[in-house]
């Protein structure tokens, strides 16, 4: 099995200069007087794992739906693997997988009698093979024919992940996908977005969790329908405080710093290499932390 690389700051995988498998510039839309997405940019590079996070009613679902050209922005424009997410969205859908935060598959229908439902290429020779080796991986294999009614919230997480995956589309776009699966196939599932990445597919997801921002190349924060930040991971945590404390021979001194990357090497120059120095602490904040300060800030 091959290992997964969690650690934070993880490179971005596509070079500097590829395309973007999704951008959007200046997105609005909104219900009434409530302003789902204002003024949203970002840009996914290709073969990225791309996270966006944010709050209940943030405007995530929104922008997923407008990326994926369900939904129709009032201003702005969306680009999907080069091609229009309105005008085009029919040719982006042979090439998108689209997994949505509530399922949109039959609960009186098995995975099988689902996935064959929603296969726009079930005629074709090897259709049977995809399905079995889809439901393989998102292991509903051996409860392939029971009706949907029956599973339990992460076998229909599961469900409706394989229906988005069931074409091997180039781009994977999945609002919340985990929500709700237990801890060990959350681990295989972001395994398996890993795997699909280094075979240069890419992956927007969003979620909720920060232990899977972590885990994205890159991270954009969406607050009240626009994007805060849109950074790598460590690059938005080395945003937030980062608590130095030096042991010195004649007592423990605390330094709170804000540009970690760039004040830890000024502190310690400072301290030179001072023989006192018996121990140095660094305690960063937590993504969660940073994330949450930043989105307090904004209130
Ligand atoms: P998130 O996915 O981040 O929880 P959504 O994109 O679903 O947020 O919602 C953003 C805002 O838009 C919320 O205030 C929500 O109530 C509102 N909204 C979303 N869809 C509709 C709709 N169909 N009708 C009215 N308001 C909506
Ligand atoms: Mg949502």
């Amino acid at each position: 099995m091959n290992t997964v690389n969690t650690e934070p700051g993880e490179a971005t995988p596509a070079a500097a200069g590829a395309p973007a498998a999704i951008s959007v510039t200046g997105l609005f839309k909104s219900y009434g007087s409530i302003k789902a997405l204002d003024s949203a940019s970002l840009e996914v590079p290709e073969g990225t794992v791309y996270g966006l996070v944010g709050p209940n009613g943030s405007g995530k679902s929104t922008l997923i739906k407008a990326i994926c050209g369900i939904l129709r922005p009032d201003a702005g424009s969306v680009s999907v693997l080069g091609m229009d997410a309105v005008r085009e969205r029919f040719a982006i859908r042979r090439r998108l997988g689209y997994m949505p935060q509530t399922s949109s598959l039959y609960e009186d229908l098995s995975p099988v009698e689902n996935l064959r439902f929603f296969d726009g290429a079930h005629a074709e020779p090897g259709a049977r093979e995809r399905i079995r080796q889809t439901l393989e991986l998102v292991q509903l294999w051996n409860r392939r024919n029971d009706p949907l009614h029956t599973f339990s919230g992460g076998m229909r997480q599961r469900a409706s992940l394989a229906c988005a995956l069931l074409h091997d589309p180039r781009l994977l776009v999945l609002d919340e996908p985990t929500a709700g699966v237990d801890p060990t196939l959350r681990q295989d599932f972001w395994q398996h977005f890993h795997d699909l990445c280094r075979r240069g597919r890419t992956i927007f997801l969003s979620t909720n969790q920060m232990d899977e921002a972590m885990r994205c190349h890159r991270v954009a924060v969406i607050m009240g329908g626009g994007i805060l930040v849109a950074e790598a991971p460590q690059t938005i945590r080395d945003r937030g405080t980062t608590t130095v404390t030096l042991e010195l021979a004649d007592g423990r001194r605390t330094f709170e710093l804000s540009d970690y990357p760039v004040e830890l090497p000024r502190l310690l120059t400072r301290f030179g290499l001072r023989p006192d120095v018996r121990r140095i602490s660094v305690r960063q904040q937590s993504l969660e932390d940073v994330i949450l300060d930043m989105i307090a800030g904004e209130e």
